[in-house]
């Protein structure tokens, strides 16, 4: 799995859950890449503010 590949996986496993062996197959990439690593963690925390900010939760941005 190349960097492009495993990015498009880490953003749309936000909208729908990957079969298992993508699943895999991405978490191997992250324990290898830095670069996806990183970027998988910033788009999961962006689409948790995100959905607080949808359903107009603002208690939990302040308590972090
Ligand atoms: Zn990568």
């Amino acid at each position: 799995m190349n960097c492009q590949k495993a990015s498009e996986l880490a953003s749309r496993q936000q909208d729908q859950p990957l079969s298992l062996s993508k699943k895999i197959n991405l978490k191997l990439h992250l324990l290898m890449c830095e670069h996806c690593r990183n970027f998988s963690k910033n788009i999961e925390q962006l689409s948790d503010s995100m959905q607080s900010f949808l359903s107009g939760d603002d208690s939990k941005d302040q308590k972090k």
